[in-house]
């Protein structure tokens, strides 16, 4: 996948395409390889890495560490994210940037990782993980970037079941 983002740079220099469209292609593809393989893992051996900005602005509950502190109001998708930890006993993990997203990694050594992000995060990771799958689930950003951000939780329950053959 590493080798496929430069090639399909190049192609779109010739056509009017923003980088944005470059990566969401580049994401679907590598989702594409990965859903035409097969894996059988346990749940526990998946990590989900969401954004900060899934939460709501305005929270001052801190998730950052720990999405069980989430009060489970419902306003934004935490505490849906929490419910899916439980039925699923997958970990996830709010990562507030690169440098944490593979620390995260490096000490949960995860078997496969579904990650939630904008085209831009989720291509860099893609592009940063190679030796684990990566499933990319892009955020909505009904308010703009990098604010009360949203995902559509049957895709990242879609991913777990995948991962899991279930
Ligand atoms: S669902 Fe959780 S994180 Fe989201 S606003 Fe409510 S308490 Fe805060």
């Amino acid at each position: 996948m590493k080798k496929i983002f430069p090639i399909i740079s190049k192609i779109s220099g010739f056509v009017n395409i923003s980088k944005d469209e470059i990566r969401k292609i580049f994401i679907k593809i590598n989702n594409a390889h990965i859903y035409s393989k097969k894996y059988n893992f346990n749940s526990e051996d998946l990590i989900i890495l969401i954004p900060h900005c899934i939460q709501n602005y305005n929270c001052k509950v801190k998730v950052t560490n720990d999405i069980d502190n989430c009060k489970k109001c419902g306003i934004c998708k935490i505490s849906d994210l929490q419910q899916l930890k439980e039925k699923y006993s997958v970990k996830v993990f709010v990562a507030t940037g690169g440098t944490l997203a593979r620390k995260i990694i490096l000490d949960n050594r995860p078997r496969a990782v579904i990650a939630v992000a904008c085209e831009r995060d989720l291509t860099s990771g893609v592009r940063d993980i190679s030796k684990i799958p990566v499933l990319g689930v892009f955020n909505s950003r009904p308010n703009g970037p990098c604010v009360n951000t949203n995902i559509d939780m049957r895709e990242v329950e879609k991913a777990i079941s995948f991962f899991t053959c279930k």
